[in-house]
């Protein structure tokens, strides 16, 4: 291991007075000198705080720590001379703000919890806080931490959990400063121990305005920066709070993992499907950033949790992959509009693993105990209605019934009668499911005891047509069904 040597050139005095001199800037750079803190390199499975760190195996991609749409100079860059060139500086960023008028928020670059906080250092107490001055430690798990330094006042606490561009405190000139800025980096090691851990190299978002780029993550090292020669950036930094009701549920549409973000501690993302028959399943077991913590659960369509077990075998797991992960599935989905609630423990970004059952065709029974397929192109069927009642229509149907499967090729109007038949039928049509499909239709004795009812159906759309005894008295059918034209 090799400690650098802290010296008297990290504090570039003579250039700030130079710079000031000419006016060159209203706001000064500078930085940290390392009083520092030699570390001992950590290893892959250091960890910090316990719980979330071991899974997490590569460093958070960061976003600038202020708010979404700020622009800032880079006043110093990775290795820069300045200051920027010790162990636990040479890969920091300084962003300039302004030194007169309100002091600006600095926000967190990605979630994590608050690992450590120095306050009380007074302007002009260059060696404050090991030169960092008021600065705020975050972890991310992994051992992976970001620091915000040389603050005019701190916003958190020890402890707190902090989603992406959540307010960490408001930048100042504390510590080893000569204008305002923000000193920021990614470091490996121990977040909360007095010394500072040695900087990492790291990726972050931003768009140069200088040289009228777009947004992308940029790596650490590819930041230009200087008083004079910097460029501008400009910040991204959010976490958009989507799918946060029922109402703007995310549709589960296919099996590929889904990448989500929890913006703070209690963050709820809803998703929805509908229509699917089958095993479901869907958790989150880790996460390729930061840390989060999750439950989940499974609500009908309107918002109720379905009973454990149930017809649809529920099942909750909210310790799913050791304390972290969460798992929901149901054994049989019914077909019907259910949606899958994620609740956040902790901020941070999550993967979505899921097993979504096949839409469309459900089943053969549908639910129900008999059935005949019909064919695409219709036809006439003959049955008996007899046994025990298990369906009704919304118009009647007491005793047995005959349950015919019907998928047609081509959308448009079906019909589909009983009109002759001896027994006294009434007839309806569900869809998606027998046993609970919604209702399209239902008909008691439009012609005699026979009945007869249309419904507009959808190419490869399954529906069910009933052939229900109106009593118990057991009777023959004929039905007919006649398909789109
Ligand atoms: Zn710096």
């Amino acid at each position: 291991m090799t400690c650098t040597k802290p010296t008297s050139q990290d504090r570039q005095t003579n250039v700030r007075q130079t710079l000031m001199a000419r006016g060159v800037l209203g706001a000064l750079l500078v930085v940290v000198s390392p009083l520092v803190a030699c570390t001992s390199t950590p290893s892959d499975t250091e960890a910090t705080t316990g719980k979330a760190e071991s899974r997490l195996i590569q460093a958070p991609t960061l976003s600038m720590p202020f708010p979404s749409g700020e622009s800032h100079l880079c006043t110093q860059g990775n290795g820069g001379g300045t200051s920027h060139n010790a162990s636990t500086t040479q890969h920091a960023l300084d962003f300039d703000t302004p030194n007169s008028g309100p002091a600006g928020p600095v926000v967190s670059s990605v979630a994590g919890v608050v690992a450590r906080v120095q306050t009380g250092c007074a302007l002009g107490n260059t060696s404050c806080g090991g030169g960092f001055g008021n600065h705020v430690r975050l972890d991310h798990g992994g051992s992976y931490f970001t620091v915000y330094c040389h603050l005019s006042s701190v916003s958190v606490a020890v402890g707190q959990k902090l989603g992406r561009g959540q307010l960490v405190g408001y930048e100042g000139n504390t510590g080893n400063s000569f204008g305002d800025h923000v000193h920021t980096s990614l470091h490996r090691g121990n977040a909360s121990a007095a010394s500072m851990a040695p900087t990492v190299p790291y990726n972050m978002r931003a768009r140069d305005v200088t040289a009228g780029g777009v947004f992308s993550a940029m790596s650490s090292g590819s930041f230009i920066c200087g008083l004079t020669t910097g460029h501008v950036y400009q910040s991204d930094n959010t976490c958009a709070s989507v799918h946060d009701s029922l109402a703007t549920a995310r549709p589960l549409t296919n099996n590929i993992p889904y990448s989500g973000e929890f913006c703070h501690e209690g963050d709820i993302d809803y998703f929805a499907f509908s229509g699917n028959v089958g095993a479901f399943s869907a958790s989150v077991t880790s996460s390729p950033e930061s840390i989060s913590d999750c439950a989940c659960a499974i609500l009908d369509a309107a918002g109720v949790e379905l009973p454990p077990g149930g017809p649809e075998g529920y099942v909750r797991n909210d310790g799913f992959n050791g304390s972290e992960g969460c798992a929901c599935s149901l054994a049989s989905a019914s077909g019907a509009t259910r949606y899958l609630k994620l609740y956040a423990a902790m901020p941070g970004q999550y993967i979505l693993n899921k097993t979504l059952p096949a839409g469309g065709p459900p089943p053969p029974t549908g639910g129900c105990s008999v059935k005949t397929v019909v064919s695409p192109s219709g036809g006439t069927y003959t049955g008996t209605t007899s046994g025990t009642s298990t369906e009704s229509g919304s118009c009647g149907g007491g005793g047995g019934e005959a349950v015919y499967e019907y998928t047609p090729s081509t959308s448009g109007l079906v019909t589909a009668s009983t009109c002759g038949s001896s027994a006294d039928t009434v007839l309806f049509v569900r869809e998606g499911m027998c046993s609970g499909g919604t209702e399209l239709a239902c008909n008691d004795d439009t012609c005699g005891l026979g009945s007869e009812v249309s419904f507009m159906a959808t190419a490869g759309t399954t529906y069910f047509i009933v052939v229900d005894n109106f009593d118990t008295v057991p009777g023959s059918h004929t039905l007919t069904i006649t398909p789109p034209p």
